[in-house]
């Protein structure tokens, strides 16, 4: 059902992204990397795990933003191992790792017990399950951009173990997709010439909202799935307001179809977002409260540099250009603000309505 809120887990689930899903299922089958980019709520996970479905070989899942809030703002080598171990366990009930321990492994004549294993280690014996099964084993970091709170170096630590990995483990291919686009490329740093994964080839796929056309299709065809019959004027008006981002039109389906009313269904999803989205503003005010305050900015009509930096300093004191020019920055590679003929925007309309308030 297209209104189910879930993320969807199988390609009959989902609406459209067939040319995504080919791309995301040739990227696992043909390079040690591949990236799912794009920003919140547009389906990326969705489209992982359809993905990781479909795909002939293993598939490991792992949600890196969970491990980090697990963690308390960080991510430590052994709750990496530990999830790994826990998912890799898991799936050996069902018969893969039939004659293959996790529990006690035997590497090159070496023993190592659970305890003393390292992220190395768990790349090894999944590369070894990969080499037994005839097929790579894919290892897919949703939200990967949280990766570099991994230890104590900005998750140099495990970039290089995947640098490693890369090199010498031709059983053993990564998915890692992101919502802040720009820090998942710093981050994994393949064009930065002081990181470990510098220059090493790999595929991107690109997930957009969809165009107006298949979005006011993909509220016609939800509602029909529930048996409604939408007049098009509430169509388009919700494709207006909402924009082509899935998880939105998800949203107000779904609150369409229980409560039957085109104005109290836009009204709730607002107010779903205002929710979702505190939770992710707050996490970026703990970074600094002037995120908030520019985003505001741009979400009242103050579109240029100059414009944003008065509303900024009326609300908080004197800002350098640096600082303000390094928080503008980081708003785009967290994909919350786009710059377009010399103007900030914010990037989703919900998220608009939501800070205007
Ligand atoms: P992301 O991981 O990019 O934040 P999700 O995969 O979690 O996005 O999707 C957000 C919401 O939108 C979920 O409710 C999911 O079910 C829905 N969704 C995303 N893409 C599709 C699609 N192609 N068809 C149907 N529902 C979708
Ligand atoms: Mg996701």
């Amino acid at each position: 059902m297209l209104f189910d809120p879930r993320p969807k887990e199988r390609r009959g689930e989902m609406f459209d992204r067939e040319v995504e899903l080919e791309a995301i299922l040739r990227g696992m089958g043909e390079y040690p990397i591949t990236l799912i980019i794009g920003i919140r709520r547009v389906g990326k996970s969705s489209l992982l795990k359809a993905a990781l479905n479909e795909y002939p070989g293993i598939g490991l899942y792992l949600d890196a933003r969970r491990l980090y809030a697990a963690g308390s703002g960080s991510i430590s080598a052994p709750v990496m191992t530990d999830e790994l171990r826990r998912i890799l366990l898991g799936r050996g009930r069902f018969g893969f790792l039939r004659g293959m321990s996790v529990e006690k492994v035997n590497l090159g004549g070496i023993q190592i017990k659970p305890r003393d294993m390292g992220f190395m280690d768990v790349l090894e014996i999944i590369n070894g399950i990969g080499e037994r099964t005839g097929h790579k084993v894919i290892l897919a970091f949703d939200e990967a951009q949280y990766l570099r709170f991994y230890g104590s170096r900005g998750g140099k630590d495990l970039l290089a173990g995947i640098a490693h990995a890369y090199d010498s483990m031709p059983n053993l291919s990564f998915v890692f997709t992101g919502s802040e686009v720009g820090l998942l490329h710093d981050f994994l740093g393949l064009d930065d010439y002081s990181s470990p994964l510098y220059g090493r080839i790999y595929e991107e796929v690109e997930v957009r909202p969809f165009p107006r056309e298949l979005s006011e299709e993909f509220l016609r065809v939800g509602f029909s799935e529930v048996g409604l019959n939408v007049p098009q004027d509430d169509i388009k008006r919700a494709v207006d307001e909402l924009d082509g981002i899935p998880g939105w039109l998800v949203e107000f389906g779904f609150n369409y179809w229980k409560k039957g009313d085109p104005k109290k269904a836009l009204e709730t999803t607002i107010a779903k977002a205002r929710n979702m989205i505190r939770e992710e503003l707050l996490e970026l005010e703990r970074r600094s409260p002037r995120y908030a305050l520019i985003l505001r900015a741009v979400s009242i009509g103050l579109h240029r540099w100059s414009k944003i930096k008065d509303y900024v300093e009326a609300k908080s004191g004197p800002i350098t250009n640096a600082r303000l020019g390094s928080l503008i920055r980081n708003l785009e590679k967290m994909g919350w603000i786009k710059k377009e003929n010399g103007e900030y925007l914010i990037v989703d309309p919900v998220v608009e309505k939501v800070l205007r308030e």
